[in-house]
């Protein structure tokens, strides 16, 4: 039998969204998928709505609010199909970003669940308000289908006290909830799935450190199928370099510049989540500007890459001595995926460890699902794309179950 979900990623100023039919394996097919940008601001945005059988409807117009935007989603898949109807809709999952402490696998909403995701709002002000916008919203418009919140921070969850605790003071932490929560939660479990079904191995034995390279980027050490340490933190602006965060630094920088450039915190916060990272370094946060322009002979585009790999190099080394045992180290997400030269780089050095990359196998052209080490190498270096929206429908169904 096959299952109909709508998945919904609802951002400050953008609904990302996809309807996917899931077999009992939880596999599944995308039926449509579609966006709505510039919710909220002053000029038109455009709603693109791709149906699998049919042709793309576009409309680009003002949308003054999210419950505007949703409403047009609805009339795209009224005009250009599937019709949400016709599809028998089972459920709605919705991406949300930070589920703290609280809620430590996907949950049905109803309006006390909603009201406690709420009261998480200090801990994400920019991602979660605009994801329970999206729950209200969908749950005026859709009364009678069941609703389940996904959590990025979810799988970590499993994190164990050594790994997510801060050593800081104690009020900070039972107070303020200061500790590391971890995020893309929903990619690393998918990709950590895939990649024991990749090994022919069950997820119980299988040990995987998953590279999630995209815009935002972590680490995550999968032991068993759960996650047992991650690069991102309280927020996702710790770890790796990335498009526009800076990922690790000295704690102490942030009063550093207070003193010496006047900066407040807020300021401090902003620049490092949004002029740092790959477009502080090089001036693009699209690492294909940056690989371009470091073929181009840039000097800083070249240490920006540098600096990139370097980072992940680190973290591999640290969460192979977590493991202990590595099965596999899998790359996924943008960057991941496609970038055999941030492959190579980050995993140079490695081979006592058992890791390299295969030059060949590392620059085929190919797609999918597949090893980029040689056979037979002592730890499998492999590419698994991620798909963060299956694995909310899956989620989603199996809150339902
Ligand atoms: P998001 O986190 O927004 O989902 P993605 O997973 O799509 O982002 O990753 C975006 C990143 O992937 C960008 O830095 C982009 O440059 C990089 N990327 C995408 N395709 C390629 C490619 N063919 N080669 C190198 N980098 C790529």
């Amino acid at each position: 039998m096959t299952q109909a979900v709508l998945v919904l990623n609802v951002g400050s100023s953008s609904i990302k969204y996809q309807l996917l039919a899931l077999d009992d394996a939880g596999e599944g097919d995308r039926l449509a998928t579609g966006s709505v940008d510039r919710i909220g601001e002053k000029g038109p945005g455009t709603l693109r709505h791709r149906p699998a059988d049919a042709s793309a409807w576009e409309r680009t117009e003002v949308f003054a609010s999210h419950e505007q935007a949703l409403d047009s989603v609805l009339e795209a898949f009224r005009s250009a199909g599937p019709g949400l109807d016709a599809a028998e809709l089972t459920a709605i999952g919705h991406r949300v970003v930070h589920g703290g402490s609280r809620f430590t696998e996907a949950t049905v909403l109803d309006d006390d669940v909603v009201g406690t995701l709420r009261e998480l709002n200090p801990l994400a002000p920019l991602h979660n308000p605009p994801n329970i916008t999206g729950i209200e919203v969908a749950r005026k418009a859709f009364p009678g289908v069941p609703q389940v919140a996904v959590f990025d921070t979810a799988f970590h969850q499993s994190l164990p006290p050594s790994a997510y605790t801060y050593a800081v003071p104690r009020e900070w932490r039972e107070r303020y909830s200061v500790r590391r929560y971890g995020f893309h939660g929903t990619s690393h479990a998918y990709v950590s799935r895939r990649a024991a079904a990749f090994l022919g191995q069950t997820v119980e034995e299988t040990n995987v450190i998953v590279l999630h390279l995209g815009n935002g980027a972590s680490v995550c050490a999968v032991e068993g199928g759960r996650s047992v340490e991650t690069s991102m933190g309280l927020t996702p602006l710790e770890g790796l370099v990335m498009g526009t965060r800076s990922g690790d630094l000295d704690p102490a920088v942030p009063a550093y510049l207070q003193r010496v450039a006047g900066l407040d915190a807020e300021a401090v916060d902003r620049e490092l989540n949004r002029s740092s990272g790959l477009l502080g370094l090089a001036g693009s946060n699209d690492l294909r500007d940056v690989q371009k322009a470091a073929e181009a002979g840039d000097p800083d585009a070249r240490l920006a890459h540098e600096v990139y790999c370097h980072r992940i190099r680190k973290y591999i080394g640290a969460y192979y001595a977590v493991l202990g045992r590595v099965d596999a180290v899998v790359f996924t997400a943008g960057v991941g995926e496609n970038d055999e030269r941030t492959r190579v780089l980050s995993t140079q050095g490695l081979e006592r460890l058992g890791i390299r990359v295969d030059p060949v196998r590392n620059a085929a052209a190919e797609r999918g699902e597949r090893a980029v080490s040689a056979p037979g190498a002592q730890v499998p270096v492999l590419v698994i794309p991620t798909d963060e929206e299956i694995e909310i429908a899956r989620q989603t169904l199996a809150a339902l179950a």
